[in-house]
C-alpha cells in the first residue's frame, strides 16, 4: 500500500524494523487514512541512539544560533498552517477552523521558547572565602523522551519540544496513536528548517507499552520523561522513573470547576462558559469546565439562556461550513461518554438538552454526540468527581462564596478553574482559594505562551509554557574555584 506513514529518525523517513503498520481511521465517518508505522522497542532504541549523537551537537550550538533554527520552524509551520489544520481535522475530528487556530498558536511556542533559550542565565555567586570563586551554570538534562496525546495534537508537540530544544536537549517522542500525521508533519518542518538530523525523532506505534518501556531502558542517556496524558498513565510512568531517578514533567488530566458569581455579567459569562465547556474540542480538553457551579439567585435563567445557546450548536464533520462541534475521537470514547450521562440521568440529573449519541445520517458513520446540558447535579457523583471529556454541561447550585469554593476544592484534579465577577474582593479570594494551576476570571480563552501551565495535586508536576517552561529541561551545576 502507498499510502503508508513512515517515522522520521536521526532526519529519515524510515519504517518499523517489523515492517508492521496500523490502519488509521478519521473519527467523523471511518474512512481509513493511512497505513501508519507500527513501532516498537527496537525503532525506540535506534531513535535513542540518534538522539544521543545529536545532544553532542545541539547542546554545543549556542541558544542564539538554536533559536535562529527555531525561529526558521515557526514560519514554516504558519506558512503551512493550512495543510496541517487539514490533518488535524481529518484525524482528531475538530473543526477546520479550530484546527487552523491551533496550529498558529502551536507556532507560538518556537519564537516563545526561541528567545528564552538566550536567558538560561548561570550566577557569578559572591563568595564567603577570599581566595574562592563560585558560580553556577546551566546545561540541557539531556535526551528527553516525550509522550504526547491527541486532543491538541500540534499543542501539545511544540509546548513541549520547543522548550527541550531550546534548553539543547535533543527529542524521541511518541505521538498519540490516533494522530501521528500532525506530529509527523511537524518533524519535516523541523527538518526543512535545518535543525539537525536526530534533535527530534518520532516514533509512531499503536501500543505505547513497549515504547515506554525502551524510554526506561537507557537511564544514563535518556534523562527525563515528559508526558501529557491520562492521571492514570501519568502515575506509571512517574513510577518507573522514579525507579531509575529520572526526571519527569506530567501534564496530567483536570476537572475544571466554573464559578458564577449572581455579580457577573451575564452574557458575557454565559458565552465564556459555552466556550469553556463546548468550544475547544468539543469539551475533549483538560481545562475545558466539567463542573459549571451558579449562584442560586441565577441558576434558572442562567441554564436557560445557556442550554438556548447549546441548542444551536452546529455539530458535524470538522470540513463542514459553520461546524463547531466534531465527532469524537474514538467509540470508546463516545460509549464511555454515553454511559456517564445515562448514569447521571439514573442518579437524577435533570437533562435539559441532548443526552444522546447521534446516529441519523449524516453522523451515522462518525463518533458524535448530542451537545448536553445535565441540571441538578451533585458533587459525589461520577461525573462530577471524573473528567467527562465530550459536549455534557453538568450544572450545580450554590448559595454562598465559602461553601462553593470549598466544593470546587474537593477533587483531587487541580488544573484549571474559572471565576465569573464583576467584585474584585470575590475575583481575588476566589483565586487565592481555588487549588488549581491556571485560573480563567471573565474569561474563555484559555491561557497564552508566556504564562506557565501545569496541574497541582493529582493534575501534575511542573509547568509548560512562561520562562519556567524552559527550566524543566535544565539542570543546574555549581563550579567552586579556589585560587590559591
Ligand atoms: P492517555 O494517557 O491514554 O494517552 C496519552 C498518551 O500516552 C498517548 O500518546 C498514549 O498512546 C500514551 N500512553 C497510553 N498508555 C501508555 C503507557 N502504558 N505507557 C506509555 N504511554 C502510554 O490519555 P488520552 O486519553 O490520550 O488523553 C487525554 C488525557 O490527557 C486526559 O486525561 C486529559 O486531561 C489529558 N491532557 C492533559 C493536558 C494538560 O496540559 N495537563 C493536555 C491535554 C490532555
Amino acid at each position: 500500500m502507498s499510502n503508508i506513514k513512515q517515522m522520521i529518525i536521526d532526519g529519515q523517513r524510515v519504517a518499523a524494523k517489523t515492517g508492521r503498520t496500523y490502519a488509521l481511521h478519521n473519527p467523523a465517518n471511518g474512512t481509513l487514512l493511512a497505513q501508519i508505522s507500527d513501532g516498537d522497542g527496537d525503532d525506540v532504541e535506534v531513535a535513542i541512539a540518534s538522539a544521543h549523537k545529536a545532544l553532542g551537537i545541539w547542546s554545543k550550538i549556542p541558544a542564539k544560533q538554536r533559536g535562529i533554527l527555531m525561529k526558521k520552524a515557526e514560519h514554516l509551520l504558519q506558512e503551512r498552517a493550512v495543510d496541517i489544520a487539514r490533518l488535524i481535522t481529518l484525524e482528531n475530528g475538530k473543526p477546520f477552523e479550530e484546527a487552523q487556530q491551533e496550529v498558529l498558536f502551536s507556532s507560538g511556542y518556537l519564537s516563545w521558547f526561541a528567545e528564552e533559550g538566550r536567558r538560561a542565565y548561570g550566577d557569578w555567586i559572591p563568595s564567603p572565602y577570599p581566595h574562592k570563586r563560585l558560580l553556577t551554570l546551566v546545561k540541557p538534562v539531556g535526551v528527553v523522551a516525550a509522550i504526547t496525546p491527541w486532543n491538541f495534537p500540534a499543542n501539545m508537540i511544540t509546548r513541549k519540544i520547543a522548550p527541550a530544544i531550546a534548553a539543547g536537549c535533543t527529542v524521541v517522542l511518541k505521538p498519540a496513536d490516533t494522530t501521528p500525521l500532525t506530529a509527523l508533519a511537524l518533524g519535516e518542518i523541523f527538518i526543512e528548517a535545518g535543525i539537525p538530523a536526530g534533535v527530534f525523532n518520532i516514533v509512531t506505534a499503536k501500543d505505547p507499552a513497549p515504547i515506554s518501556e525502551a524510554f526506561f531502558r537507557y537511564p544514563e542517556i535518556v534523562r527525563m520523561i515528559t508526558f501529557t496524558g491520562s492521571v492514570r498513565v501519568g502515575k506509571l510512568l512517574a513510577q518507573k522513573a522514579a525507579e531509575r531517578v529520572m526526571r519527569v514533567d506530567l501534564e496530567l488530566g483536570g476537572n475544571a470547576p466554573v464559578i458564577v458569581y449572581d455579580d457577573a455579567d451575564f452574557e458575557k459569562a454565559v458565552d465564556n462558559v459555552l466556550a469553556i465547556k463546548f468550544l475547544r474540542v468539543g469539551g475533549e480538553s483538560c481545562i475545558c469546565a466539567n463542573r459549571i457551579y451558579v449562584q442560586a439567585s441565577i441558576y434558572d435563567k442562567f441554564i436557560a439562556a445557556f442550554s438556548k445557546k447549546v441548542q444551536q450548536l452546529k455539530v458535524g464533520d470538522g470540513f463542514m461550513s459553520g461546524a463547531q462541534i466534531g465527532p469524537l475521537i474514538t467509540q470508546v470514547a463516545l460509549q464511555r461518554v454515553a454511559a456517564l450521562v445515562d448514569e447521571t440521568k439514573q442518579r437524577g440529573g435533570c437533562i435539559v438538552t441532548g443526552g444522546h449519541v447521534l446516529t441519523s445520517v449524516p453522523y451515522q458513520q462518525g463518533n458524535f454526540y448530542t451537545p448536553t446540558v445535565i441540571a441538578d447535579c451533585q458533587d459525589d457523583w461520577p461525573i462530577a468527581q471524573q473528567e467527562i471529556f465530550g459536549p455534557v454541561a453538568c450544572f450545580y447550585k450554590f448559595s454562598n462564596i465559602e461553601e462553593v469554593l470549598a466544593r470546587a476544592n474537593h477533587s483531587v484534579y487541580g488544573l484549571a478553574a474559572y471565576v465569573f465577577s464583576q467584585d474584585m474582593a470575590k475575583i481575588i479570594r476566589s483565586i487565592e482559594s481555588l487549588e488549581y494551576g491556571f485560573i480563567g476570571v471573565n474569561d474563555g480563552q484559555g491561557y497564552t505562551h508566556e504564562i506557565p501551565v501545569g496541574g497541582l495535586k493529582e493534575s501534575g508536576i511542573g509547568r509548560e509554557g512562561g520562562k519556567q517552561g524552559l527550566w524543566s529541561y535544565l539542570e543546574v551545576q555549581s563550579a567552586v574555584i579556589n585560587l590559591e
